[in-house]
């Protein structure tokens, strides 16, 4: 991959992609693609419809019977040349996210086009081996595709949010119709044109871009829609909860975390911190699995904080295209701001600023905030308890471990978390007493074939592997 690599030239898109094929939208509007490392308008893509989402619909309703009677072995090769076609573009995949979201490249390359790849690849495997049918007593038990799936997704990691879903619901044998983040919808059109490239049957995905307000909630209430996948902040998956609802439609909600990285007194701790620093900061920390909590025990605090400031200090922000740089912006001029609300709430609470800060040194343009680190913060106060989105560290003294789990646990979510510990029989029974959906132990590394979701208000339903597949079945007893 070349470093110096410039922006893609394709910014500019003017069509859905409906029943197999590039479409015209109904309305002329359309909505700007911005560079946030700029704050320049550098395209944009049509502002779908309510009337787009009916097409897009009745396309995914008419193309699901054909495409739940495929073989799994044909399902699996189409998904297969999908797979190829999308890695021939891995270089644009990277330079797009970049250019739309403001991820360094270097990170853009290898997670947010290398871990979709990842994903589409494992759902290659499944979709060829189906959930085996069982009998109990005289009942035949079968998994059935539950239909047409509405899919809302994020702007985080535009592509494999979409990846997360579409795949499963193709493996299972749904038929899509997807909404990308009016933030990065470019990247999503590169899905499209490998979908275009690997000759999908006509109406199995189907693209409709556009606002949330207006394309969302038209999906999420759409009545032909069986199923409605979502990820995103957790008051839009309340609000799409209470639509799917109305019709009794089926949802799965990724929603938001704020996890908890907890550092026992006998843990190696310089690789605690560095690990748990760019954990907390991956994607300036526009991630919803992010440690944004780092709890850690009394005895190694003040050299835990001298670790955490030191390793906050490598990280350069700048432009995305420059390889020294290793935080990007924020995505939005918005989500830059919510971000130092938060921050200039937990000076006002009374947390000690480590590092970063309001006043922190930032590049001339660009939806920058400094990477952030405060000390001494309240497990109730505002910054313990919401989700920041934004690269701002929150790190907490604990006296024992049964405190450190108390802590852990007082969150309204329970998406992902860590522990570190040289006894791992010690990490192990932690991590099994953490309310959430994911723990790492010792820095266990991502594994693509395990269930992702969230405990409590972080979400309903999993993700990813054989787990995620099976989000998109509904399950049917035939008595003999
Ligand atoms: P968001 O909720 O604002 O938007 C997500 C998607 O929902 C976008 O496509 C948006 O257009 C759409 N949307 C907005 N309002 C809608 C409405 N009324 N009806 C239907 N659709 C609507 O979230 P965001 O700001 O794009 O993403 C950040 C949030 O996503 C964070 O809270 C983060 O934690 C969460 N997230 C969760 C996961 C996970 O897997 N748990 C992954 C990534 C991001």
């Amino acid at each position: 991959m070349d470093l110096a690599a410039t922006p893609p030239a394709l910014l500019t898109r003017r069509h859905l992609y409906v029943a197999g094929d590039w479409a015209d939208p109904t309305s002329g509007d359309t909505v700007p693609v911005e560079n946030p490392a700029t704050g320049s308008v550098v395209g944009e893509v049509p502002a779908g419809t309510p009337a787009d989402v009916d097409r897009a619909v009745a396309a995914a309703r008419a193309a699901f019977p054909g495409w739940a009677a495929t073989a799994p072995e044909q399902r699996a090769a189409h998904l297969d040349r999908l797979h190829t076609a999308l890695a021939a573009r891995a270089d644009e995949i990277a330079r797009t996210v970049a250019t739309e979201l403001g991820t360094p490249l270097k990170l853009a390359t290898r997670v947010q086009t290398g871990l979709p790849l990842t994903v589409l690849r494992s759902m290659v495997d499944l979709a060829a081996r189906p959930a085996t049918e069982h009998t109990v007593g005289n009942s035949l038990i079968v998994r059935e595709p539950v239909g047409v799936v509405g899919a809302i997704t994020p702007w985080n990691y535009p592509l494999h949010q979409v990846v997360a879903k579409v795949a499963p619901a193709l493996a299972a044998g749904c038929t899509v119709v997807l909404k990308p983040s009016e933030l990065t919808p470019l990247t999503a059109y590169l899905l499209f044109d490998a979908i275009t490239d690997a000759g999908l049957p006509p109406g199995v995905v189907n693209l409709v871009p556009g606002t949330g307000p207006v394309v969302g909630e038209a999906l999420a209430a759409h009545p032909d829609v069986d199923l409605v996948s979502f990820t995103g902040s957790t008051a839009t998956g309340r609000r799409i909860a209470h639509l799917a609802a109305e019709r009794i439609a089926r949802v799965s909600l990724e929603l938001g975390g704020k996890s908890a990285n907890v550092v026992l007194a006998d843990a190696d701790l310089p690789t605690a911190v560095k690990v748990g620093v760019g954990n907390a900061l991956l994607n300036s920390g526009q991630t919803c699995t992010a440690w944004t909590r780092m709890l850690v025990h009394r005895d190694r605090y003040a050299e835990a904080l001298d670790l955490v400031a030191a390793a906050v200090a490598g990280y350069r922000l700048g432009d995305p295209f420059d390889p020294g740089t290793r935080l990007g912006p924020l995505a939005s001029a918005a989500q830059a701001q919510r971000v130092r609300d938060h921050v200039d709430r937990a000076l006002a609470d009374g947390a000690r600023l480590v590092a970063g800060g309001p006043d922190a040194p930032l590049p001339p343009r660009g939806h920058f905030v400094a990477p952030t680190v405060f000390a001494d913060v309240h497990p109730d106060s505002a910054l313990a308890q919401e989700e920041v989105f934004g690269p701002v560290l929150a790190v907490i003294p604990f006296a024992d471990t049964d405190e450190a789990v108390a802590i852990a646990n007082n969150s309204r979510y329970g998406l992902a978390g860590a522990v570190w510990s040289a006894d791992s029989d010690a990490a192990l029974a932690v991590a099994r007493r953490m309310r959430t959906g994911q723990v790492d132990v010792n820095g266990g590394a991502f594994n693509p074939l395990a269930p992702f979701g969230g405990y409590k208000q972080s979400g309903l339903g999993r993700e990813l592997g054989a787990y995620g597949v099976k989000e998109f079945t509904e399950l049917k007893a035939i008595q003999r």
